[in-house]
C-alpha cells in the first residue's frame, strides 16, 4: 500500500495498533501530524567531550566503547544497571535505574554514544540514567537523534515516550517530508522571509542551533494562524454567499422612538452598537455579531433594539439565556422596554417545574425569552427573524443549530451573541476572525469603580468586623463566593460553600444568611435569589452560578474565597455583581496563598478596573485556556503559535486580509484552497 502524508499512522513501520491508539489521545492520526507533532523544548547534548575531562554538574555526550555491562544490586536491595565507557582519555562509569533490560541490549565491545548529567556515585564520577545510542561506526554520531546534539523533548503520555517518537519522527521525516507541499503562497514566504516548510519541518525536530529550531517554530506558527484566520475568512464568505436572511428595516423615526422612550439615556458606545446591529439587519445576509461589555454594561437593551425592529418587520425574536434566572431577568427588563411601552408580547419558555406550554402560534409577532427548553421546543415555535445568545460559551455549536428556521432551509435568523468575558485582541482576529464584534467599552455613568482589597488569613478576623458593621450601618447586601474547584460545579464546591455557610451563620449572627448552589433545584435557586433581590437575606454565600449577570441592586460587598483560583477576567466579573447602583461597594479576595507571583496577580484588581485589559492579563499570565475554558477549540487548540505573540497575530492578519481582496475565491493557488477544504480546524462560531 502506498503511504501518503494522510495515511493512518498505524501504517508507518513500527508503530502499530497499539502505539497508533496512544498517538490518536495526542491528536496524531496521520502521518502528517506525526511529522507536525512538534517538541516543547530540547536538551542540549550538544557538548562532545573527551572523557577525561568531565566536570560533574556538566550536561555532555561522550562517544566510547563498552567496557562491560551488568546488574547491580545495591545494599538497600534496589536492581540497577552499571556499566563502563572508555575512549582514548579515560573511562567512566554509567548507572542507569529502572532499566535493567538494557543488559539484553547493549554488550561489551558497543560503540556508544552517550548523554546525561555527570554526578558522583560515593566518591565516583557517574554519568546516571543518560541518554544512550550504539553507533555502527566510532566517531560517526552525525546521525545520532538521542544524543551528541540538541534533542528534541515531546508531550508525553503514558507509554509515548520522547525516545520513541524520536525515532518515528525521524522515519516518517526521511520517507515522507519530500510529499510536503507549501501552502504558502511563494510570494508571502518570501516576503515574510519564512523558511521553506520541509525544511521548518524538520528543523522543528532536529535543529543544529537554538536559533534555527525558533524561525523553524515561527514558520510553522505563521502556518497555523494563516490557515485558521483564512478558514475563518472564507467561512464568513460562503455564509454569506449561500445563507439568506429577512431584511429587518427599521426607519429613523421608529429608531428615535425607541430610543426616546427608555428610561434612560444610551451611552456612547450602546448607540453604536444599536447602529451597528440596525445596519445588520436591514442587509438579507444573516448577521453574526458579538456584543460583548462588562456586566452592567447595558447589552439587554442594545439587544431589544434589534428585537424591536423584528416586531417592525412581522418577526419573531428569541432571547437564549444560561439559566432561569437571567431569562426571568431578561423577560423583566424586556417587558419594561417593549411591552409596556409598545405592547410586543414576551413569552418565558423555562423547563423544569415552571414549565408552560408554548404559547399558541399566532401572526402576531412576539418575543420569546428561555432556557435551554426554548430549544428543546423549538419545533414547536415559530421561525425566527433575530436570536440573540447571552453568555453564548454556554451554548454548544450544535444546540444553537436548533434555532434555525424550520421551515425554510437557507433561510436563518439574524443572530447575535452577548458576552461579558471580554475578547483580547489577538482571539478577536483569529478563532473569532468570522464574526463581527461591537464593544461597550464603559459602564452608563454614574457607577463608581468597586474598591477592591487583596486580603490575607492574617487579616480575615478584622475584614468580618468591618463587614458586619459596613451592612448593618448602610442596610445594603453582601456575596460571599467559594472556591472553584473545577470548571462546572462539582460536589466538594457545593460542600465547600455549605460548610462556609454554616461557619458563617455563626461569624455574622444576627444578620441573616443564605445558601446558593449549582447543585439545588432550579425552584430552590430561584428561591434563593429571590430572598435576596427583596433584601430578606443579608449575606449570600455561593458558589460561582452567580457569575453570570444576575442584578441584586443593594449588594455592595463581594467576598471571594480562594480567590486565586480564578482567572482575573471570572474574578472582575464576580466583582460585577456589585456596584449595581450608586453606592460605594468593595470586593474582597481572600487568599491563603502567599506566593509573590499570585499575591501581585491578584493585586492587579485593586487598580484595574477594566474587563478588557484585565483579560489581555490573563491571557499573558495564564493562557487563553483560562478564558474560555478548554472546551473551545481554535482558542486553546494551537500547538504551535501563542496568542499573546500580538505582533505574529497582527502580521498574519494584514496578510491574509490582502490575499482574500486580491483573490478572494484563492483561484490562483488552488493547492491552498484544497488545504482549506480538508482541514478540521474548528472555529469557534459557524
Ligand atoms: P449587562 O450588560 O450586564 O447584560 P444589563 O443589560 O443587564 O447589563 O444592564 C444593567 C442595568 O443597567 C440594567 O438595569 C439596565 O436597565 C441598566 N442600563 C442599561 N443601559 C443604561 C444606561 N444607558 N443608563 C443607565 N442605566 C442603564
Ligand atoms: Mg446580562
Amino acid at each position: 500500500m502506498e503511504v501518503t502524508l494522510d495515511s493512518p499512522i498505524q501504517f508507518v513501520p513500527r508503530v502499530g495498533p497499539r502505539m497508533a491508539s496512544l498517538l490518536a489521545k495526542v491528536g496524531v492520526k496521520t502521518v502528517y501530524d506525526l511529522m507536525t507533532y512538534v517538541p516543547f523544548r530540547y536538551k542540549d547534548y550538544s557538548l562532545v567531550s573527551p572523557i577525561a575531562r568531565l566536570q560533574p554538574g556538566e550536561t555532555v555526550t561522550v562517544v566510547g566503547e563498552l567496557e562491560y555491562i551488568r546488574t547491580f544490586i545495591t545494599k538497600n536491595g534496589k536492581r540497577l544497571v552499571m556499566a563502563r565507557l572508555r575512549d582514548e582519555s579515560g573511562a567512566i562509569d554509567i548507572t542507569w535505574f529502572n532499566q535493567l533490560y538494557l543488559t539484553k541490549i547493549l554488550s561489551a565491545g558497543d560503540t556508544l554514544s552517550v548523554s546525561g548529567n555527570v554526578g558522583w556515585f560515593g566518591q565516583k564520577k557517574v554519568l546516571s540514567s543518560p541518554e544512550y545510542e550504539v553507533l555502527h561506526s566510532a566517531g560517526e554520531n552525525k546521525d545520532s537523534l538521542h544524543t551528541g546534539r540538541l534533542v528534541p523533548v515531546y508531550p508525553e503520555t503514558n507509554g509515548l515516550s520522547s525516545k520513541w517518537l524520536r525515532g518515528r519522527i525521524a522515519f516518517v521525516l526521511e520517507q515522507y517530508l519530500s510529499l510536503i507541499q507549501d501552502p504558502i503562497p511563494e510570494y508571502i514566504r518570501v516576503s515574510h522571509h519564512l523558511p521553506d516548510i520541509q525544511h521548518a519541518i524538520q528543523t522543528i525536530h532536529f535543529p543544529d542551533t537554538l536559533e534555527h529550531a525558533a524561525l523553524a517554530r515561527e514558520r510553522l506558527a505563521f502556518d497555523e494562524l494563516f490557515m485558521l484566520m483564512l478558514q475563518s475568512q472564507q467561512q464568513k464568505r460562503w455564509w454569506k454567499q449561500s445563507l439568506k436572511a429577512h431584511a429587518l428595516r427599521i426607519s429613523k423615526n421608529q429608531l428615535n422612538e425607541f430610543v426616546s422612550r427608555l428610561p434612560f439615556t444610551l451611552t456612547p458606545d450602546q448607540l453604536t452598537a444599536v447602529s451597528d446591529i440596525i445596519s445588520d439587519l436591514a442587509s438579507p445576509t444573516p448577521m453574526n455579531r458579538l456584543l460583548e461589555g462588562d456586566v452592567g454594561a447595558g447589552k439587554t437593551v442594545v439587544a431589544a433594539a434589534g428585537m424591536f425592529a423584528a416586531f417592525l418587520n412581522q418577526q419573531n425574536s428569541a432571547l437564549l439565556a444560561p439559566t432561569q434566572i437571567l431569562a426571568e431577568q431578561h423577560a423583566n427588563t424586556l417587558r419594561l422596554i417593549l411591552e409596556d411601552t409598545f405592547h410586543i408580547h414576551i413569552h418565558l419558555i423555562l423547563g423544569g417545574s415552571k414549565k408552560t406550554p408554548p404559547p399558541p402560534k399566532t401572526s402576531i409577532p412576539a418575543i420569546y425569552v428561555g432556557t435551554h427548553a426554548l430549544l428543546s421546543k423549538a419545533s414547536e415555535l415559530p421561525d425566527f427573524g433575530f436570536i440573540v445568545i447571552d453568555e453564548q460559551q454556554r451554548f454548544g455549536v450544535a444546540q444553537r443549530g436548533a434555532l434555525r428556521n424550520q421551515t425554510k432551509e437557507r433561510v436563518v435568523p439574524h443572530q447575535l451573541s452577548m458576552t461579558a468575558t471580554p475578547i483580547p485582541r489577538t482571539i478577536a482576529q483569529t478563532a473569532f476572525g468570522n464574526i463581527d464584534i461591537s464593544v461597550l467599552h464603559t459602564l452608563p455613568k454614574g457607577r463608581v469603580p468597586i474598591k477592591t482589597w487583596v486580603v490575607p488569613t492574617s487579616k480575615r478576623n478584622a475584614a468580618y468586623e468591618w463587614i458586619k458593621k459596613e451592612l448593618s450601618n448602610t442596610h445594603s447586601q453582601a456575596f460571599v463566593i467559594c472556591p472553584l474547584i473545577n470548571e462546572s460545579e462539582t460536589l466538594t464546591t457545593v460542600k465547600a460553600a455549605t460548610s462556609e455557610f454554616v461557619t458563617l451563620k455563626k461569624i455574622f449572627s444576627p444578620l441573616t444568611v443564605d445558601l446558593l448552589h449549582g447543585r439545588m433545584k432550579a425552584d430552590e435557586k430561584t428561591e434563593a435569589l429571590t430572598r435576596m433581590h427583596d433584601q430578606k437575606t443579608d449575606i449570600l454565600v455561593s458558589t460561582p452560578v452567580v457569575e453570570v449577570g444576575i442584578d441584586i441592586p443593594e449588594a455592595t460587598i463581594m467576598v471571594i474565597e480562594a480567590a486565586e483560583r480564578f482567572g482575573l477576567s471570572q474574578l472582575h466579573q464576580l466583582r460585577g455583581r456589585v456596584g449595581r447602583r450608586e453606592k460605594p461597594s468593595y470586593c474582597l479576595l481572600f487568599t491563603e496563598n502567599e506566593t509573590p507571583e499570585i499575591i501581585n496577580r491578584l493585586k492587579a484588581l485593586e487598580t484595574v478596573h477594566n474587563g478588557p485589559e484585565l483579560a489581555e492579563l490573563d491571557l499573558k499570565l495564564r493562557g487563553p485556556g483560562e478564558l474560555f475554558g478548554t472546551r473551545q477549540h481554535g482558542v486553546a487548540g494551537f500547538a504551535i503559535a501563542t496568542l499573546s505573540d500580538t505582533e505574529l497575530v497582527a502580521r498574519v492578519k494584514q496578510t491574509v486580509n490582502d490575499l482574500t481582496n486580491q483573490d478572494p475565491s484563492l483561484s490562483q493557488f488552488p493547492y491552498l484552497r484544497e488545504r482549506l477544504q480538508g482541514s478540521k480546524i474548528d472555529t469557534i462560531q459557524s
